[in-house]
């Protein structure tokens, strides 16, 4: 029979899930799955990381590794770093100059939102590691139009920066002809446990395509830009370009995550970077997350950015960093219930700014925002209010 809750709301889905030990819900934005006692695949990939890799072994494979890809006769850089200036390109940097020794070339894609903190920072790593650097900025106006049409299209705004991340520092391993590429953690590995760390995991154009980009390219945004009010012709879409095949081949570019070889704990590197080459917390607390550490490069996508997280899947970046700190048993399940209840809901004020970047009403984001609500997580109650089931003790 079916419960009264269904018939008095006969648009309310199943009742959602959420895993045992942490706080991810069965509408996880990253891939994720529950075994039979209700824990994650997140969960137990960070325990079988606790227990069950050998970090001594991992470590000589990456110093193996590493010097197979040293320049030989020292005339061009041994490998590229994808950066931000945040903390994991901090730790990366520390790794593969301090610690490794090699002589990388570190490339930024700047998607024109950074933090007063976040650019203190990335002016900050230039100096403290004295390295070589390339801080690339696509033209604003076709910024502005990409972030109005990502919102329409997928409801992220932010499409350009993530296919920007994930394009760029490759087209510069091609032209640069350096084929090793060191990018930070494998982040739907380490959040959701898409991948064992015995996949020892590597970068992939489907990776890239299929979750970063959502399955779109620079293509589609051309052939719809007049759908959605645009003008946007091909070469405009230059820095989103991918290299093709042949390209990549014949410089042999590979792309290697330092999560598959160095034990990963972003809070603690944080402390280690702060220690040791003065990197800086956000002088304010976020709206949307309690950290102060994370993504000073993008002040949305800590904001409204992640506001859409939970506008689609209920939950937001308080609970992405909750269950990294539950995890690693510095918070309890109990602790961080309470946080995320206040804040994953938030509607964070960078909102304002990124209207008035675009051009837009809150109305009409909001308008369009309602049309990416999943039908697994929200539905209308009789006055028409959006509802959902909230995680409970
Ligand atoms: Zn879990």
């Amino acid at each position: 029979m079916l419960d009264d809750k269904y018939c008095i709301e006969p648009d309310r889905p199943k009742e959602m899930i959420w895993c045992k030990k942490c706080l991810y819900p069965s509408s996880s934005a990253t891939s994720l799955s529950f075994d039979e006692k209700g824990v994650c695949s997140g969960c137990q990939v960070s325990k079988e990381g606790e227990t069950n890799v050998d970090w001594d072994r991992r470590w000589k494979l990456l110093q193996r590794l590493t010097d197979e890809y040293k320049n030989q006769d020292r005339s061009n850089y041994d490998c590229i770093i994808p950066v931000s200036g945040g903390k994991d390109s901090y730790f990366q940097i520390h790794i593969i100059k301090k610690v490794l020794g090699l002589n990388p070339l570190l490339v930024t894609y700047n998607a024109n939102n950074y933090t007063k903190t976040g650019m203190e920072n990335l002016v900050n790593m230039k100096e403290v590691f004295g390295v070589d650097h390339i801080f690339f900025t696509p033209s604003i106006d076709v910024l502005k139009k990409l972030n109005r049409m990502g919102m329409k299209m997928m409801g992220d705004m932010n499409w350009h920066a993530h296919a920007g991340i994930n394009t760029y520092p490759i087209k510069v391993a091609v032209a640069q002809k350096v084929p090793l590429m060191i990018w930070g953690e494998h982040g739907r590995m380490e959040h959701g446990g898409m991948h064992s760390h015995n996949d020892m995991i590597e970068f992939t154009y489907r990776y890239r395509h299929e979750h970063q980009l959502r399955g779109y390219e620079w293509s589609d945004f051309v052939k719809r830009a007049k759908e959605f009010g645009e003008t946007l012709s091909k070469e405009e879409m230059i820095p989103w370009m991918y290299p093709n095949d042949e390209e990549i081949e014949d410089i042999g570019v590979r792309g290697i995550y330092l999560s598959n070889y160095v034990k990963w704990d972003a809070t603690r590197h944080t402390k280690m970077m702060i220690d040791l080459y003065g990197f800086k917390e956000s002088d304010e607390p976020f709206e949307r997350t309690f950290t102060k550490t994370s993504n000073l490069d993008d002040m949305h996508e800590n904001g409204i950015h992640d506001y859409m997280k939970y506008i689609k899947f209920g939950y937001g970046r308080a609970t992405d960093h909750a269950c990294r700190e539950i995890r690693k048993g510095r918070m309890s399940r109990k602790e961080a219930i309470p946080i995320v209840l206040k804040m994953d809901p938030i509607k964070s004020k960078d909102l304002y700014r990124w209207l008035d970047y675009v051009g837009w009403s809150e109305e009409e984001f909001d308008k369009i925002a309602d049309t990416f609500r999943d039908p697994r997580v929200w539905w209308k109650d009789k006055n028409g209010n959006w509802k959902k089931d909230n995680i409970k003790n």
